[in-house]
């Protein structure tokens, strides 16, 4: 946790803000420093009155490889449990198995996730490259998607003996069938594959992603903010009547379900044998 920033902010115009994970060198992936960074740069993105449009993009050829399972178990609990601006309500992230890891990942991800889904302000997220599992979280709670052509979206975790993703928005992002064959096959889509599904508001050319991202916030920003607050929170509402809320929180449960098995058949929440990538990943050490 003593690692140098990960997230750089950014007001390239008065009105726009824009957070950049930065931590190309690892493929920006995740952790639990990464994600209060972001929230503390989206806070002083939200409290500042002349922001009226937040961006969040990412540095390097891949926008997010997930969240980084080269940290223990331990290391990840003990990393929430010192976040001194924890979003949610729940406790008891280092107790162990089920009881400590529901909680961590319940603050870590699905709090901090509802939370920047509920942003007043508009939000456009900007990606390039590569947006695997956990990754899918950052665009999806934003209110826009522009991509790049070289953004591929996947969410391989039925392969590590989980359900999918923290945030289980597949069927509203996909469509309820799609949203299937993107967890039973573990496949990588295209860009303009996410664009026919509707998940995507415009594919550009890679070198086009921050200028066409950038413009896109300067025409919205250029409209009047209680408007563009209430305009998102009519459209957000509008979900969470239809059960959006209570459909990711009872996928999240199921999630955990796995990650219950997981720990009782080995150790820890994810089935290394079915994915070679996990075979040298640290495992719980408790
Ligand atoms: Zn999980």
């Amino acid at each position: 946790m003593s690692e140098a920033s990960m997230v750089r902010y950014e007001k390239p115009t008065e009105n726009i803000a824009r957070v950049v994970m930065a931590r190309a060198d690892k493929h920006n992936a995740i952790n639990p420093q990464m994600i209060f960074e972001i929230n503390d740069a989206f806070n002083k993105a939200l409290y500042d009155d002349q922001v009226k449009v937040i961006i969040l993009a990412a540095d390097g050829r891949n926008f997010s490889a997930g969240h980084d399972i080269t940290e223990t178990v331990e290391q990840y609990q003990a990393a929430i449990q010192a976040q001194p601006n924890k979003v949610g309500t729940w406790s008891g992230f280092q107790e162990s198995e089920t009881h400590g890891w529901y909680a961590a990942e319940k603050e870590g991800y699905l709090e901090t996730a509802r939370r920047w889904r509920n942003l007043s302000k508009p939000t456009i997220c900007a990606v390039q490259g590569k947006c695997i599992a956990g990754a899918l979280i950052f665009p999806w709670v934003c209110d826009l998607i522009i991509a790049a052509r070289s953004a591929q979206f996947s969410d391989p975790v039925v392969d590590f003996g989980v359900s999918g993703v923290e945030w289980l928005a597949h069927p509203w992002e996909l469509g309820h069938r799609k949203a299937k064959e993107f967890l039973f096959t573990a496949d990588s889509w295209s860009a303009d594959e996410a664009w026919r599904l509707g998940m995507v508001n415009h594919v550009v050319d890679n070198e086009e992603l921050e200028n066409f991202t950038l413009e896109m916030a300067k025409k919205i920003a250029k409209k009047p903010a209680f408007a563009l607050k209430l305009a998102k929170e009519a459209v957000n509402k509008t979900q969470d009547i239809q059960g959006q809320a209570n459909a990711i929180d009872a996928a999240f449960s199921l999630h955990h379900l796995c990650h219950t098995q997981n720990f009782r058949q080995f150790g820890w929440g994810m089935d290394p044998t079915n994915t070679p990538s996990l075979a040298n990943v640290p495992k719980k050490t408790k």
